[in-house]
């Protein structure tokens, strides 16, 4: 079989420091193809010999580990009504990151302009070798464009990497912003099958599967919110999307916030939402619990069909915590299959808000540490 860098490089991006000794044994390859690898991940910075391990007698390091510090990439997780952009390291870890309200129903040059503004104000000298940016709505992967958004006008076939192009010499990756929350769930927690649902102002989910996100033919695998919800009113419900009884037209954060409103309760974004229920608000615990029943119908029979692990809660509505939690359970453990539940975990994400911008770090240094990609990056950095 043929090797290259890039394989060698996986074994430290998932395991940690290793001696030359390991990665023989890890890799099945000889020393000499080994000793050649090291040398030229380390010539390009991208592993660093460390103190310890077998070494004596004055002969230098065996020990090495992966430098995930060697460049950055510029991660831009752009919601309905704000984004987080973030300066990561190689292995997807924030090194710092910044909030700002955007709204995303003014188009993409607005937005992408606010974004770009936050990046120049994050770049730190170290080199930049990959952008990547979230967004709500289905994305055709291959050619970084958002593809017929049910909410996101004048973004329909916009071209984000070619947008950026001008400002970055590095490759831009747009992702589905619930594709990148699985992918941050299913890496830093180890699973392979996870359902990464995304609940904000509108609904998302994110799938993956064996390790890959399952994108579908279009893009649009996953998007929950505007399948049809289980149970309707008599009179059908409008949804943003122009359709009707969406299960976001039930349980999205903007749903909410109508329901609030025709019984006087009016609110200003989701976060009054999450506010209302932590102060106990007897009428929006009761839609938010609702809502959660809603969602849980909604993923009752994806969990049957895909058999995932864990289903991991992130976005704002999500800090309803329980309250939304216990109506997502109590619908997929009425309704999904014995096995299929037998060790599912259904659970609110432990990475915190920058769940998303961890996943589009993730997804970026996979691009970027492919073999291809890293025999570029070895071609052109002299030596050092
Ligand atoms: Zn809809």
């Amino acid at each position: 079989m043929e090797s290259h860098e890039s394989d060698v490089l996986a074994l430290f991006r998932d395991q940690g420091p290793l001696s030359r000794t390991d990665v023989i044994a890890l890799s099945g390859l000889s020393r000499s193809t080994v000793n050649q690898r090291l040398s030229a991940l380390t010539a390009v910075g991208l592993l660093a010999p460390i103190e310890g391990g077998e070494s004596t007698g004055g002969r230098p390091s065996s020990r090495f580990a992966f430098h995930a510090e060697r460049a950055v990439i510029l991660c831009a997780d752009i919601g309905a009504t704000g984004f987080t952009a973030a300066l990561c390291d190689l292995t997807g870890t924030p090194i710092e990151s910044t909030e700002q309200e955007i709204d995303v129903w003014d188009g993409p040059e607005p937005v992408l302009d606010a974004v770009l503004d936050a990046f120049r104000g994050l770049v730190n000298g170290v080199e930049v070798w990959a952008v990547a940016v979230g967004v709500p709505g289905p994305v055709e992967f291959a050619a970084h464009r958002v593809v017929n958004p049910p909410i996101m006008t004048g973004w329909d076939g916009f071209d984000i990497a070619e947008w950026f192009a001008p400002h970055f010499d590095a490759p831009v990756i747009v992702e589905n912003d619930a594709n990148a929350r699985a992918v941050a769930e299913a890496r830093v927690n180890r699973f392979d099958n996870v359902i990464g649902l995304k609940l904000g102002t509108g609904i998302g989910a994110g799938l993956v599967f064996n390790g890959q996100i399952i994108r579908g033919d279009k893009g649009a695998a996953g998007d929950i919110g505007h399948t049809r919800a289980a149970i309707v009113d008599a009179e059908p419900r409008e949804c943003r999307c122009g359709s009707f009884d969406c299960v976001e037209a039930y349980a999205g954060g903007w749903a909410l916030q109508r329901e609030l409103a025709a019984i006087g309760i009016e609110t200003t974004g989701t976060r009054d939402i999450v506010d209302l229920v932590a102060r106990g608000d007897i009428e929006t615990v009761r839609r938010v619990r609702a809502a959660g029943r809603i969602i849980g119908d909604a993923i009752a029979d994806l969990v049957s069909i895909l058999n995932p692990r864990a289903i991991a809660l992130s976005g704002r509505l999500a800090e309803c915590d329980e309250v939304l939690m216990s109506g997502i359970r109590e619908r997929v453990y009425q309704r999904a299959t014995p096995l299929v539940t037998r060790d599912l975990t259904i659970a609110r994400s432990t990475l915190g808000a920058l769940d998303g911008v961890i996943g589009l770090a993730l997804i970026a240094s996979d691009a970027v540490l492919a073999s291809d990609a890293l025999e570029a990056v070895i071609e052109r950095t002299p030596a050092r």
